[in-house]
């Protein structure tokens, strides 16, 4: 979509600030529903932040329903843009193979499998050789087994953004690229408008939809918007025997890694246990546009070599480019989402831990929900922004935390799991006392609280684990003493 040099108005109902995937589906979702006195301020280009550089995954199943059912309606929504608006989100409902490589993966995806029945989603268990069938250039020697989804797909990000904001346009939205938002005008505690470097516009309502620049855009108000970013890797691969367009998207999380098809060769990408993190959300540099970070082959190593034991026909295929892209990640891996609780009429949307493009739909739609009707149609407590206080927008916090936080993707989510990172962040005074009690800790809003104790002379250590917790005697013992 090219520049409109056009005017700025002097009002508008909702401004909507950040041109990426996340605000043209906001803007479009606003129109949808009737709202079309929208103006959407991007300081470049649209989708030329994180989104144009994303590899597109479009994976249905999250950890909670109302995440998923997020996720389906964004599937529903890519597919039928094209007839809409003309512009297609080259989205492909290609299907999802995920394999496991350990005993306990094997158990994650079968409550994978359940969970999605439950939620009507198509999954099946499928053995090895099921899964070689799907994906005929994979390794299976050493896996216990798989899951696919049919329903998963992958869509092309920028068109995706350029096809919601066409969507959006040609329902009234005005879309102003080359404008950048320097400040946020509030009176009595309320938003009131937007200072740009081409102007001052007045609105009843802004939303913050500014991806890794959203932290700085709430700092402009007085709102705490927790996000880092981190670095973040894939490589495209050159033409590869068996690589074509209907190839499923394969997922190898014990491996870290991913794979997903690009004009006959693959994708490969990842989620490394120990991310990189990038500068602050402060310092972050501007102008940022379609930009990339400096190859780290190193710090790829980990990914590499499990995708090559994966599908070993990448030793011997070129790479035809590295791309190392900044996206955003929040304390807790949720993406941040509703209206600020310092500031009325100013929303968020930002923070989507590398699952903006599958969940931009849902979400785009959940925020215009919340804007016009006062709260989404789905219970999103998991990623309401009024989860955080402000000891959360901490840089070096959040920079020590998103180092955890990227690799969790793929990481086994146990029940009862402790993030180890930023922490011992805040120690009530009682804290030494209990460590010489044996506590082992968790952590809440940033207070280290003892979860139970070992016995003297034990390990204080959490062994996660999918049956009965390694702790529950010693919370056994305490039980009983307390009676
Ligand atoms: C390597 C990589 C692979 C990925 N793969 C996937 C994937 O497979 N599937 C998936 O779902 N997600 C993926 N993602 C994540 C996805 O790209 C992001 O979650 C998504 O693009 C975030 O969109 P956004 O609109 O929030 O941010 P952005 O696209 O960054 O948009 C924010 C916009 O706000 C603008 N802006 C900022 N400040 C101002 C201001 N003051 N005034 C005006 N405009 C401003 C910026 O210029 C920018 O264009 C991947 C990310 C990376 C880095």
């Amino acid at each position: 979509m090219t520049a409109e040099p056009a005017q700025l108005p002097g009002r508008a109902r909702v401004v909507i600030i950040g041109g990426g995937v996340i605000g043209a589906s906001v803007a479009y979702h606003l129109a949808l529903m009737g709202w079309t006195d929208v103006l959407l301020l991007e300081q470049g280009q649209l989708s030329c932040g994180t989104t144009w550089h994303a590899a597109g995954l479009v994976g249905q199943l999250r950890a909670t329903e109302n995440g998923t059912r997020l996720v389906q309606y964004s599937t529903e929504l890519y597919g039928r843009l094209e007839e809409e608006t003309g512009l297609s989100a080259g989205f492909r409902r290609c299907g999802g193979v995920t394999v496991a490589r350990t005993h306990d993966r094997m158990v994650q995806l079968r409550r994978t499998a359940a969970t999605a029945e439950a939620y009507q989603l198509d999954c099946e268990l499928i053995t090895p050789a099921q899964a070689r069938d799907r994906y005929p250039i994979m390794a299976v020697d050493d896996i216990a087994g798989a899951i696919w989804l049919p329903g998963d797909g992958r869509a092309n990000p920028t068109d995706l953004t350029a096809a919601l904001a066409r969507g959006a346009r040609d329902r009234g939205v005005l879309i102003r690229e080359r404008v950048r938002v320097t400040g946020i005008r509030t009176r009595a505690g309320a938003v009131t408008g937007v200072h740009t470097d081409r102007g001052d516009i007045e609105a009843e309502i802004v939303v913050n939809c500014a991806g890794q620049w959203a932290k700085q855009v709430g700092a402009m108000c007085g709102v705490t918007v927790p996000l880092h970013s981190a670095e973040h890797f894939y490589v495209v691969t050159e033409r590869i025997d068996g690589a074509h367009r209907d190839l499923p998207v394969l997922r190898d999380p014990d491996g870290y890694t991913y794979f997903k098809e690009e004009v006959g060769g693959l994708v490969v990408g990842g989620f490394e246990p120990e991310a990189k993190p990038w500068v602050a959300p402060d310092e972050l540099p501007y102008p940022f546009e379609f930009r990339l970070l400096d190859e780290d082959w190193d710090h790829f190593a980990i990914l590499m070599d499990s995708a090559i034991a994966r599908i070993p026909v990448l030793a011997e295929t070129g790479i035809k480019k590295f791309y190392n892209g900044p996206e955003s990640f929040t304390p807790d891996n949720q993406f941040i989402l509703g209206e600020a609780p310092e500031l009325r009429n100013f929303f968020v949307g930002a923070g989507f831990n590398s699952v903006g493009i599958a969940s931009a739909g849902g979400a785009g739609r959940a925020l215009a929900e919340w804007i016009i009707e006062g709260e989404p149609s789905l219970d999103l407590s998991a990623v309401d922004i009024r989860r955080f206080a402000r000891f959360n927008g901490n840089n070096q916090w959040l920079h020590d935390r998103v180092s955890e936080v990227l690799g969790l993707h793929y990481a086994v989510p146990w029940p009862n799991r402790e993030l180890a990172t930023a922490r011992p962040f805040r120690r009530s005074p009682a804290y030494h006392l209990l460590k010489q009690a044996n506590a082992c800790f968790g952590s809440r809003m940033g207070w280290e609280r003892a979860n139970y104790f070992a016995p003297p002379g034990q390990d204080a250590a959490i062994e996660y684990g999918w049956g009965q917790q390694s702790w529950q005697p010693w919370s056994n013992a305490e039980q009983r003493a307390a009676r």
